[in-house]
């Protein structure tokens, strides 16, 4: 990984064999980035994405392998507890150009990733919610 800074925003790098959450929540840590918004694109061989289910407040996951470009990478920086807590959404798409997405789980770098993080000043910290059964934004 590696990145520029220009201004509030962060053009990141990510290269083969990193994976896209680990490597983004790492570099936020290290920048004392505690809020902000990530977009990128990207080409990944394996990615997990979930599907969060209200009924059952529980997450499905599905593991994919291939070669698949990362559409869109689109998601936030908050806080939670204090620590750097990523929610980040994929839209990948196949050797057909078919594209499916979702809850970003994982996703290992095949290729490369370019991602944007806009940093805002401030935090915004999560906090479970019983009801939802997901961390929401706490105001
Ligand atoms: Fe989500």
């Amino acid at each position: 990984m590696e990145f520029r800074q220009a201004g509030q925003k962060w053009f990141i790098r990510i290269d083969r064999g990193e994976e896209v959450l680990e490597t983004l929540a790492g570099f936020c840590r290290q920048q004392g980035i505690f809020l902000g918004s990530i977009s990128g694109i990207g080409a990944a061989g394996q990615i997990t994405l979930g599907l969060f289910e209200t009924a059952t407040k529980t997450y499905k996951s599905t593991e994919f392998r291939g070669d698949f470009e990362i559409t869109s990478l689109a998601g936030n920086v908050t806080t939670k507890n204090s620590e750097i807590y990523l929610h980040v959404h994929a839209t990948v798409s196949n050797k057909d150009c078919q594209a499916f997405g979702g809850h970003l789980n994982m996703a290992v770098i095949s290729g490369t990733c370019e991602v944007v993080v806009d940093q805002v000043q401030g935090g915004i910290e999560r906090e479970f919610n019983e009801d939802v059964g997901l961390n929401l934004m706490k105001f």
